[in-house]
């Protein structure tokens, strides 16, 4: 099945740090893409802005070489390539200074979608946000798009959504969360909200408890100094694992309308609780055969930061009680497997005499790697000798069930910057959410670090803190396999 490719209307992109490294391995390709797949019209321009002075023929060639190296080479077609350049200009800007904001604003054309993708650090919005402003180059209806870290804390968080909004309305802000942008975490919705199936059992009636793994082989090693002042709470949880925790948990929105939608994730973030000290595990890397450790690549002998989180959140609404979700999230771990697993309760009463036969029910999302869904059921052993039970998955790789090969299915950057051409918010973080998930964030954070916890050590290549399997043993449950 090829999947169906609607062009979407033209616009200017301008992408603010367009040398940058998301750019050349995200943006940039992912938009080449888009071309190919014909869903970019051909008056649609891309104008890098970034502080290197560069020629418009050197930064179309800086483009070309990004292209080579992220776009798989069966994708990669001269002819379109070089089309796809021709719409390309650049313009060396200092977010900081006045110089190169009137080149820009010259280069806008009337009667386009004009949007303009923030891929610079934080600390440049405002400025970057001002200028469009006062330059006259942004309009009521031009979108910006945001990257993470959208702050650090509640308070950084919201004087960050102060100076935005001092320039553009909620409507024209696109913050990213490029997990909401992968097809498995949108098929969570259809799933959940296009079948009957699920919704009746949705809930702690049904459901003993929810494991959300995101597990990573890669170290902190080339961007050290900047994840120890992050850490995996702030890296991972509280935006993309919060961002999956609640499509999993909100109630069906009434329509899927980005506010409606919005209000829903809202309402699971605002009755999430507290989380206690003692449902916290947190983790540091240890160098495995002469490799170096977190310390080492953080360049901090003395670091408190944690590379690897596993917690215990309990969602207080009447849905939810009852059914503990539980996080966990590492750099340097034996696979690379970001998974949602939903095990659901046993059988009221049992008719067969197998019962050490019987396993839980398990609906397994998989993000990464082979997007796809897996329920484990219970069936009949086959064979004579008596009723002997067993699991079996039903597997969906979407890549199988849709006929598509792998790397034909958009990835989360190419998705999320055609929804913001289309004008479509649905997948973008709101404001209010990004606060409350900072304002549930926050004190689990300051209470770590007002006792002076240090995080436990892990192997390079583990499963993690050995602590973090009690986390779950405790409880009766166990952690799944992390396995690609
Ligand atoms: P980078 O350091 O590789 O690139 C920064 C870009 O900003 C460069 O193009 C540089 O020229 C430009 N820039 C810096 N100062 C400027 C100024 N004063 N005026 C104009 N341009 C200026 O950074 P990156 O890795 O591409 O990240 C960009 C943003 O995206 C950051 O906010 C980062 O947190 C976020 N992000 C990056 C990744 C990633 O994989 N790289 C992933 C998620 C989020």
């Amino acid at each position: 099945m090829v999947s169906r490719v609607i062009p979407v209307d033209s616009f200017d992109l301008v992408v603010f740090g367009g040398t940058g490294d998301l750019a050349r391995r995200k943006i940039l390709p992912g938009l080449y893409r888009r071309f190919l797949a014909g869903q970019m019209t051909a008056e649609s321009r891309i104008i890098g802005a970034a502080r290197a002075d560069l020629t418009e023929e050197a930064y179309r060639a800086m483009v070309g070489e990004a292209i080579d190296e992220f776009v798989p080479k069966d994708r990669r077609d001269a002819a379109v390539i070089a089309e796809f350049l021709a719409r390309i200009g650049y313009v060396s800007i200092d977010a900081k200074g006045s110089a190169g904001w009137d080149v820009l604003r010259d280069k806008m054309r009337p009667n386009v979608v004009r949007a303009f993708y923030f891929s610079v650090a934080p600390a440049l919005f405002g400025d970057i946000a001002e200028r469009l402003h006062s330059n006259q180059i942004a309009d009521a209806w031009s979108r910006i798009v945001v990257e993470k870290p959208f702050g650090r804390d509640l308070a950084s968080a919201k004087a960050l959504n102060a100076v935005l909004a001092s320039h553009f309305n909620e409507g024209q802000i696109y913050r990213i969360d490029h997990y909401l942008g992968k097809e498995t975490v949108q098929n969570l919705m259809a799933v959940r909200f296009a079948n009957i199936l699920f919704e009746p059992l949705w809930k702690s009636e049904y459901i003993d408890h929810v494991q959300i793994t995101v597990a990573e082989t890669v170290d902190v090693s080339g961007r050290g100094a900047y994840y120890d002042k992050s850490g995996a709470m702030r890296d991972m949880v509280q935006n993309h694992m919060m961002q999956l925790l609640c499509l999993i948990a909100m109630e069906p929105p009434y329509h899927f309308d980005p506010d409606a939608v919005r209000d829903e994730k809202l309402k699971v973030i605002r009755a999430l609780e507290p989380v206690k000290p003692e449902d916290i595990v947190r983790g540091q890397y240890l160098g495995a055969k002469g490799e170096a450790g977190y310390v080492q690549h953080s360049e901090n002998p003395a670091s408190r930061t944690e590379s690897y989180i596993a917690l215990k959140v309990n969602i207080a609404n009447w849905r939810w009680k009852g059914t503990p979700f539980y996080l966990r999230t590492g750099k340097k771990m034996r696979a690379r497997a970001s998974e949602i697993a939903i095990t659901f309760k046993e059988p009221p009463h049992s008719i067969f005499d197998d019962a050490k036969g019987w396993k839980e029910n398990v609906l397994v999302i998989r993000l990464q790697p082979n997007e796809g869904m897996e329920l484990m059921m219970m069936i009949k052993e086959p064979g004579p000798g008596g009723m002997r039970l067993m699991q079996v998955p039903l597997d969906m790789a979407f890549a199988d069930a849709l006929g598509v090969e792998a790397e034909d299915v958009p990835d989360a950057y190419e998705r999320l910057i055609m929804d913001v051409i289309r004008g479509n918010q649905t997948l973008f973080m709101r404001g209010d959410e990004v606060e409350a998930a900072w304002a549930w964030t926050d004190p689990i954070i300051q209470g770590w670090e007002a006792r002076g916890e240090r995080p436990q050590s892990y192997d390079a290549g583990s499963s993690g803190p050995e602590d973090a399997l009690m986390l779950m043993h405790r409880d009766g449950r166990r952690w799944r396999e992390i396995k690609e």
